[in-house]
């Protein structure tokens, strides 16, 4: 692991990586305030999973501090976070002092500073009606951040909503090629969310802060009943903190976690969000509450059943069958029929920008298989896009960063008011983190091989020895794990079911009735439990 204090030294180091694995080098930020816990850890954690290169930045920024916060009491714990961030496989620490990062060491006087100000209307409540000047600091210190280490992906807690939701919209409206990741928030056993700021607490105040969760719990407990209204919402909050004097709102609020835009009642999500004082800690907390219909997200690899399995679960519980694949082969259709070539990227990702691909729900076509129809620029490509052509082609296109950029973010479109399954690589982890149900389905390389020898031979492919599919089966997995495009990963809280033993329609039942497990539950936290737990100290 590598320190570095100075610009200069991490972007020569960046340099030197960037150079080092032209394709597939991809670079991940965690961008910290240092006294980590198992909530840094876990961004840090996602991104050593999604990159070659993982950047961790600590620095206690002087400019998102009020004048009467704790600037100079913020704990720090140096040695330990290295130690952890060396632990967790950091490829580098940027340490900047404030002059390396503002060109001076006294930001007192604010008119001299260049500052990215984010939207007013972003900032109006929440933390930033009570904290001026805080956003306008996170975000000056990240766009620095942005520019510095260029990543590809940058990690930021949903605890933190306020400042996700803002950076995320710093990041498109500056154009950053980076992508924000949102990451759960990690609570303690009690509920308490993790914060470098619990350190604040007395043991005896430690003992009452998991009120916090329990009042956002309180109201959860009602929206799940079907109370969408912001008032009654806020006041089971509000009844569950007043049980403990020494716990002291700041604010109760409920708004749009994108916007934050207050909101009177929940259309499709909500975000549910408190400030409180407990002794000399402000404690935030929040959760986001989503009326949305449940989304599936079915990842495995090549030949685990899951193209078989996914169209059947859709088409039994009335989901729309998200066919990404179909949505690929549209945009090479596209590409070959205005003759752009597959390897110029440039056009491709114009293209793919420009146009709009439709999907239908799932009919029942001529020889009853449930497909969709597919439109991209209103033309029917439902037929054209499965000829051999496009088959030959598409692999090329769904690797190119912009394609799959763009298709994502229409797939996330299709998918923002639920009902939907859909299958791949990285469903659960990355196109729909936030699924309600996430399968990962999976069979031994030899079954897998046995598979494929059938399905050779039953289509005339050819007849390949066992031990031939299965080098290439293994070849193909260690290649889907390790691809800079969405590699293939397990979620964490996947259920998965190995197909070896199994008939399809057994697994399709499986999922079937998982779903129909769920359904009766209204999930609508974005939270996790830590691996481990910490006590605060
Ligand atoms: P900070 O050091 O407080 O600036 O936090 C650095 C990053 O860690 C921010 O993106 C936070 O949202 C995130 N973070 C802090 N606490 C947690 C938590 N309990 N769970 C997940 N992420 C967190």
């Amino acid at each position: 692991m590598r320190l570095f204090q100075t610009v200069a030294g991490l972007r020569t180091y960046l340099a030197t990586c960037r150079a080092s694995k032209t394709i597939d080098c991809q670079i991940g930020l965690v961008p910290t305030m240092g006294a980590l816990h198992s909530g840094h850890l876990s961004l840090v954690k996602r991104a050593r999973e999604e990159n070659t290169w993982v950047v961790v930045s600590i620095f206690v920024n002087p400019l998102q501090f009020g004048e009467n916060e704790d600037l100079d009491n913020y704990p720090r714990s140096l040695e330990r976070d290295l130690e952890e961030c060396k632990a967790a496989e950091v490829d580098a620490i940027f340490l900047p002092s404030v002059g390396a990062l503002y060109g001076t060491e006294d930001l007192s006087d604010k008119s001299r500073l260049f500052q990215v100000i984010p939207p007013p209307e972003m900032m109006a409540r929440l933390c930033g009606a009570y904290r001026p000047g805080h956003f306008e600091g996170v975000a000056t210190v990240v766009s620095k951040l942005f520019h510095i280490v260029q990543p590809d992906r940058a990690y930021f807690g949903q605890k933190d909503a306020q400042q996700l939701a803002i950076l995320r919209q710093m990041a498109a409206d500056l154009r950053f090629p980076v992508e924000v990741v949102g990451c759960p928030t990690v609570r303690e056993a009690d509920g308490l969310a993790l914060s470098s700021r619990n350190r604040y607490l007395s043991l005896e105040e430690r003992a009452i802060a998991p009120q916090l969760y329990r009042g956002l719990q309180a109201a959860k407990g009602l929206f799940e009943q079907g109370e969408m209204a912001r008032e009654p919402l806020l006041e089971a909050v509000s009844l569950t903190l007043k049980k403990d004097a020494r716990i002291e709102a700041q604010y109760i609020d409920l708004v749009h976690p994108a916007t934050m835009e207050p909101l009177e009642v929940i259309e499709t999500e909500g975000l549910l969000a408190i400030a409180a004082y407990l002794g000399k800690a402000r404690l935030i907390d929040n959760l986001l509450l989503k009326t949305r219909r449940p989304i599936i997200a079915i990842d495995g690899p090549a030949g685990s059943g899951k193209t078989t399995v996914t169209p059947k679960v859709a088409e039994i519980l009335g989901l729309l069958y998200l066919d990404t694949g179909a949505m690929y082969r549209a945009v090479t259709w596209l590409a070959l029929d205005k003759k752009i070539l597959i390897n110029d990227e440039a056009a491709i990702a114009e293209l793919v920008s420009q146009c709009t691909i439709r999907l239908e729900k799932p009919e029942i076509l001529a020889n009853n298989t449930p497909s969709l129809r597919v439109w991209i620029n209103d033309q029917d490509v439902t037929t054209a896009i499965r000829s051999p052509n496009v088959t030959a082609y598409v692999s090329a296109i769904a690797a190119q960063k912009a394609v799959r950029a763009t298709l994502v973010e229409q797939q996330r479109t299709y998918g923002r008011n639920g009902g939907v399954v859909m299958d791949g690589r990285d469903i659960g982890t990355y196109v729909f983190p936030d699924a309600e149900l996430k399968i990962f389905l999976t069979a031994s390389v030899q079954e897998r091989a046995r598979r494929r020898q059938i399905d050779l031979k039953e289509k005339g492919q050819g007849d390949f020895s066992l031990e031939q599919l299965e080098a290439d089966i293994y070849e193909r997995d260690k290649k889907d794990s390790s691809r800079a495009i969405a590699p293939l990963r397990q979620a964490s809280d996947a259920i998965e079911i190995n197909t070896d033993h199994l008939a399809i329609d057994t697994v399709i039942d499986q999922i079937v009735s998982l779903y129909r497990e769920k359904i009766g539950i209204s999930l609508t936290t974005d939270d996790v439990s830590p691996d481990h737990h910490e006590t605060a100290d």
